[in-house]
């Protein structure tokens, strides 16, 4: 029985770092060929090293020295490390090897981002409603479902996916023309924190967010990605408004708490997108209430606010999600709640989101295909 604590996740990255990429020379982590790197209650842990395009076989022996490293480190009870390459035409590591030429090129988009079947856009009429937490969060169940999943913060008045992903410190690599985005717990993830300077005033922040935003999508290497989560700035403005025009979005979620759920607010939101004929799956209720230790569901933000105003927009609620503390602790903490406690009654909500936002990308049960050189 292990009695250690659970290891720090600095601890595994330090001795996945021992280990030389031979593409790069670089340790394996900061050469970024590990993600979704997991520590379970038990001390077990988890991960996954993406091999360069056609370098799987030569990866095996890192791989169980990566899983030997892990496994040596105190308080990890076993260690577990997946193999995979990625899908063809895809230079995934600033220094690795050219991939070889694509046999076909990457799925289009009927927008138009190469490589990138859907872009959802999270968004809410106000901040401070859990809309990154969430997007994060739908961002890992979706992960956990098999997708491939890149997460764009575009929230320019308080990036918070650093945080949230435990990132403070990551810089994104350049790889010739393209940004590199970083990975973490299995997402391809980059914010307008890394690219605008978020403390300039407000004046400038306009066009330059949405022109930076454009650049996040066309000069960083997403591809190949069949969900890219983008979670947009608050509110309903014309900052938010140019990004719907300019950005090739799918679909997008609206994310309220239930005493914001004022109809006017969610109609502006609704209105929004419907102007840029982009399709809205759904209401997201957030801190829908708290459950008491009686197990009593206590309405702190009101009661039924997102149903009845998603039964009268004619939208449908897609989930209700409590209030609950081990979110707000695991979203400070750096690793989302739907990975560190995937078990949990609330990450549970997360994949049942996931799902409803599937069915209502229409893939829910057929994620794209890739050709991939093994
Ligand atoms: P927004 O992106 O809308 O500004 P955030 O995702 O940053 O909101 O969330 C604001 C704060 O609320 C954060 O501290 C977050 O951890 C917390 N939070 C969000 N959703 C919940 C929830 N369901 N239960 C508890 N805390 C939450």
């Amino acid at each position: 029985m292990n009695k250690l604590p659970k290891p720090s996740q600095q601890a595994l990255l330090a001795a996945l770092d021992a280990i030389t990429d031979p593409s790069s020379g670089q340790g394996l982590a900061s050469a970024g060929r590990v993600s979704g790197l997991q520590i379970k209650e038990d001390g077990a842990v988890r991960c996954v090293i993406e091999a360069p395009p056609g370098g799987e076989a030569a990866y095996r022996p890192i791989r169980d020295a990566a899983e030997a490293a892990l496994a040596a480190v105190p308080g990890v009870s076993n260690a577990q490390v997946a193999l995979t390459a990625p899908a063809s035409g895809v230079r995934m590591t600033k220094g690795a090897v050219p991939p070889p030429p694509a046999a076909t090129p990457p799925p289009r988009s009927a927008q138009g981002l190469p490589g990138v079947a859907h872009i959802l856009a999270v968004s809410s009429a106000k901040g401070g409603v859990g809309k990154s937490t969430i997007a994060v969060n739908l961002a890992c169940a979706m992960v956990a479902k098999g997708l491939r999943v890149g997460l764009l913060d575009a929230d320019v008045y308080g990036p918070s996916l650093p945080t949230l992903l435990g990132l403070e410190r990551a810089e994104p690599a350049r790889d010739g023309e393209k940004l590199v985005p970083i990975a973490a717990h299995g997402i391809k993830a980059m914010s307008i924190g890394f690219i605008v300077d978020v403390d300039a005033p407000m004046i400038w922040r306009g066009p330059m967010a949405t022109n930076a935003l454009r650049q996040m999508l066309d000069d960083v290497a997403w591809a190949p990605l069949d969900v890219l989560v983008l979670d947009l700035p608050p509110g309903t403005g014309d900052i938010q408004l140019t990004m719907a025009q300019r950005i090739p979005l799918s679909a997008a979620v609206i994310v309220s708490t239930p005493q914001a759920m004022a109809l006017a607010d969610v109609r502006r939101g609704i209105a929004m997108f419907e102007r840029t004929h982009i399709p809205i799956l759904g209401l997201i209720e957030n801190m829908a209430w708290f459950e008491l230790p009686d197990g009593a569901r206590a309405s702190i933000f009101g009661e039924g606010g997102a149903m009845a105003t998603a039964a009268e927009l004619g939208v449908p609620c897609l989930a209700q999600l409590p209030i609950d503390i081990a979110l707000r602790e695991s979203a400070d903490a750096g690793v989302p709640i739907v990975i560190g406690a995937p078990r949990s009654p609330i990450a549970q909500r997360f994949a049942a989101l996931a799902e409803a936002v599937l069915a209502g990308l229409s893939i829910a049960q057929k994620p794209i295909p890739t050709i991939r050189f093994v």
